[in-house]
Order: C-alpha cells, then sequence, then structure tokens
C-alpha cells in the first residue's frame, strides 16, 4: 500500500460518477465505483489532469494557505517563474516581488534566479564525457513521475543536476541566515507554486533528497491580493534579480532555448509528452540532444494553480522577456559543484503490485489476458475503469467484478433467460 503524499483530493459529495476523469487520467490512476471517483495512488503523477476535467470541481489541488507561514520569525517566498505572465502589462518584476512583501512575506528570492544557475550547469554538462543523450529535462515532476512509472528504460536520460526550485530554497535559506542572523530553522521558505505536481514535489521530493521548503502556496491562493497591492505601488523596491533566460523557464521551450543548441526538442501537454517519450524509447530521434517536456499546455503558465489562460500567460512572458537582462546569476568558478547533481540516481517505481511472487504474479498476468479476450475491447468506461486492460486487471486483482461490464451483465441475462425458456420477444 502506498503512504506518498498526493496533493490531489477529492471531494465525494461533489463528485457525480461522470467519468470524465477516468477517460483523461494519463496513466489510468482513476476508477469510478459505486457512482465515485476514486484515485490508485500507486498510479497518480498528480498531474492536475483530473481537476482540469471534472465538470463539478470534485478534485482539488491542496497546497498551503497563508496562515501556515504564521510559526516562522521570518517568511521568504519563492515564486515560481510563472507567475509573471500572470498579471496584465508587467514591465518589472519588482512590481510582483514588491507586492509579494506587502502581502505578508519579508523576503523575496525568485527561483528563476536558480534557473539561470541550472540553464549554464546544463550546458556544461552535455558538454561532459559522461552525458549520454538525448538528455531529458527534469524541471516537471510529473513528467519525470511519468518516466518512472510508464518508461523505466529512459530514466538514465534524465538530467541529473538539481532543480531550479530546490536550488534556490537552498540560495534563500543561505542568504536570508547571512541577512537576518537568525538561525535557519526560524526562517520560512514558501514556493509560491503554479501546480500540484511540485507541491507534491516539495513533501515527496522524487530524487529522496529533502526539498528545503516549508511550504507550497498555490498562485491561485495570493493573485488577487496581490493584484490588489500592485495596483496601490507607487514605487517598488529593487528586490529581482532574474533575466530573460531564468523567466523564461515558465514558458514551453524556454529552458531547451537557454541551452544555445539547436538540437532540442519541446513538447507541451501530456499526451504529447507520452507521445515523444514513446519515440524516444523506440530509438527513432537521431540526432537530439536535450528534450524538454512539459505535462501542461504552454509550460508551467498551464499549471492547474494558476489563474490565467496558459497562452495568454505565455505571450505576456514572451513580452516581458524584452525588459530583462539575458542571464543574472551564473555558477561560481564556472563549474558544477558537486552538490548540484542529485544523490540519488532516478529508479523506476513499479505500479501495482500484482503479488508477493513472481509465480504468482505470472499467474495473474495470465487471468488478466485471458479476461481482456472475453471483453468487448470498446473502452466504453462504463465499468468504471479506464479500459478492457485496465478493467481486466482490476477484475484479476479481485478489485472488480466482471458483472461490472454492462455487456458481460447482458450476456448473462441472456444467458439466463435462455435458461428458462424466455424468448427474446418476450
Ligand atoms: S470527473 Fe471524476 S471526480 Fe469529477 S464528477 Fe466525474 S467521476 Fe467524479
Ligand atoms: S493527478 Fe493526474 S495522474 Fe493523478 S489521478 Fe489525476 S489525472 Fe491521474
Amino acid at each position: 500500500m502506498e503512504t506518498r503524499f498526493h496533493s490531489i483530493r477529492h471531494i465525494s459529495e461533489r463528485c457525480t460518477g461522470c467519468i470524465n476523469c477516468i477517460k483523461h487520467c494519463p496513466t489510468q490512476a482513476i476508477r469510478v465505483r459505486n457512482g465515485q471517483a476514486k484515485i490508485i495512488k500507486e498510479l497518480c503523477i498528480d498531474c492536475g489532469e483530473c481537476i482540469r476535467v471534472c465538470p463539478t470541481h470534485a478534485m482539488r489541488g491542496m497546497y498551503e494557505r497563508m496562515d501556515a507561514t504564521e510559526k516562522f520569525k521570518y517568511i521568504v517566498a519563492l515564486p515560481s517563474p510563472a507567475i509573471f505572465g500572470q498579471i496584465r502589462n508587467l514591465e518589472d518584476l519588482d512590481y510582483v516581488t514588491t507586492a509579494l512583501k506587502r502581502i505578508g512575506f519579508d523576503d523575496v528570492f525568485e527561483v528563476s534566479r536558480a534557473a539561470e544557475i541550472v540553464s549554464e550547469a546544463t550546458r556544461k554538462y552535455m558538454h561532459s564525457n559522461s552525458c549520454k543523450y538525448p538528455v531529458i529535462s527534469s524541471a516537471c515532476p510529473a513528467i519525470v513521475r511519468l518516466i518512472q512509472l510508464k518508461f523505466p528504460d529512459l530514466c538514465d536520460l534524465v538530467l541529473p543536476i538539481k532543480q531550479p526550485m530546490a536550488l534556490a530554497a537552498k540560495m534563500a535559506r543561505k542568504e536570508m541566515v547571512e541577512k537576518t542572523g537568525l538561525n535557519p530553522e526560524e526562517i520560512g521558505i514558501f514556493y509560491i507554486s503554479p501546480c500540484t505536481a511540485r507541491v507534491t514535489e516539495i513533501k515527496n521530493p522524487i530524487f529522496g533528497e529533502e526539498s528545503g521548503i516549508d511550504g507550497a502556496i498555490g498562485i491561485s491562493e495570493i493573485y488577487h491580493q496581490l493584484v490588489a497591492e500592485m495596483e496601490k505601488l507607487d514605487k517598488v523596491e529593487p528586490i529581482a534579480n532574474s533575466g530573460l533566460i531564468g523567466v523564461s523557464w515558465a514558458i514551453d521551450g524556454g529552458e531547451s532555448a537557454a541551452l544555445m543548441s539547436s538540437h532540442y526538442l519541446a513538447a507541451d501537454g501530456i499526451e504529447n509528452a507520452i507521445n515523444v517519450l514513446e519515440e524516444i524509447e523506440d530509438k527513432r530521434f537521431k540526432r537530439l540532444h536535450f528534450v524538454e517536456l512539459n505535462a501542461c499546455h504552454a509550460g508551467c503558465v498551464g499549471g492547474i494553480l494558476n489563474v490565467e489562460n496558459p497562452y495568454m500567460a505565455k505571450a505576456r512572458t514572451q513580452i516581458l522577456r524584452k525588459y530583462l537582462p539575458v542571464s543574472l546569476n551564473h555558477l561560481e568558478n564556472d563549474i558544477i559543484p558537486e552538490d548540484m547533481f542529485n544523490t540519488n540516481e532516478l529508479k523506476p517505481v513499479s505500479g501495482i503490485k500484482l503479488a508477493d511472487s513472481l509465480a504468482e504474479s505470472l499467474a495473474i498476468m495470465q487471468k488478466i489476458k485471458d479476461i481482456e479476450r472475453t471483453l468487448p475491447g470498446i473502452d466504453c468506461g462504463a465499468c468504471g475503469a479506464p479500459s478492457c486492460k485496465a478493467f481486466a486487471e482490476d477484475v484479476a486483482t479481485n478489485h472488480a467484478k466482471e458483472s461490472d461490464c454492462v455487456f458481460k451483465m447482458r450476456d448473462k441475462v441472456f444467458e439466463y433467460a435462455q435458461k428458462m425458456g424466455i424468448d427474446e420477444k418476450d
């Protein structure tokens, strides 16, 4: 039984059992039984698709509220670069960073600062002998979890360098300790998140190292207050320290463009990402050096905890970039420090464990095949599973009954009627 934290919650009172979510979940992690959706935790990658498609808002993203910051003496906001594209006519990042201070944070450290350093480190790593092509970006946690679950052979292609959010947390804590003289644990670092996958990443880091972040607050949670404060500002504090490269990480293709190589592929949207991963698995791309995949459309600006239309936010980010210098943050001494690499390797994760022994697992796999052969193969979803194959797995593992399939039920009724001597016309 998996105990990993997930940032998606199902609100049963709102669920109508409409099966919309099971049709859109990229990992087939949802079943609808007895009129209620249920997430199979082992299969969930926290991508947020189910929140997006649920017509009754029965799926919700979880994150901290501002009151979670109260137990700290000094509170630092770590805004995702996606926040800038949420604001209309923004020409100066300091309107956002100053307003963040007005709504209750003592200080602000943009994640885009760390992103610029990660871009530089990635460029160097890609010229090193240890690099294996194509390097797959590790920026989107939902994509990395998808690779672990569905594309285990691609794990060793994922970039082994720490991601901007974790690096920013480390840099921010160090800087704030020096600035305030407080102990590290008296400083609360709060990520301002565009998506559920990053909320999960903070609590359950994929590479197993502490994130160094004390909580995540959704962009939508603070947006209205933030905009209200921005409207009152007559002057701003000089806080922001990011350039075009860091801010571009908010949109699809932004991370790739910073690598100064034309041998890259950037795709957005989970379905497109799955298609690309399948092609990489089949070795159909020969000359690619870097692959950037974002589970959300348009990149992090499309995350479910944002407020704006993803493509509007992307367009705004592109306009904002023209007011920024190229990059303001660099590697010290022009080398990748050892602690910028992940300590642990990325390992595949198994989904649902069929049985304790190999022999039992093989027997269940055979049973799944046998059951699947008897099903209509039209993936109608009426049984509450996303496909006939998933339904066969549920039946073989005693999580569903064959009679949950309407076609099997109809056949049974017909068979019974024949036995009773009842004609179809009757
Ligand atoms: S989309 Fe899923 S969670 Fe939402 S109402 Fe339909 S079955 Fe329930
Ligand atoms: S968050 Fe994504 S993977 Fe998890 S249940 Fe929802 S759609 Fe499926």
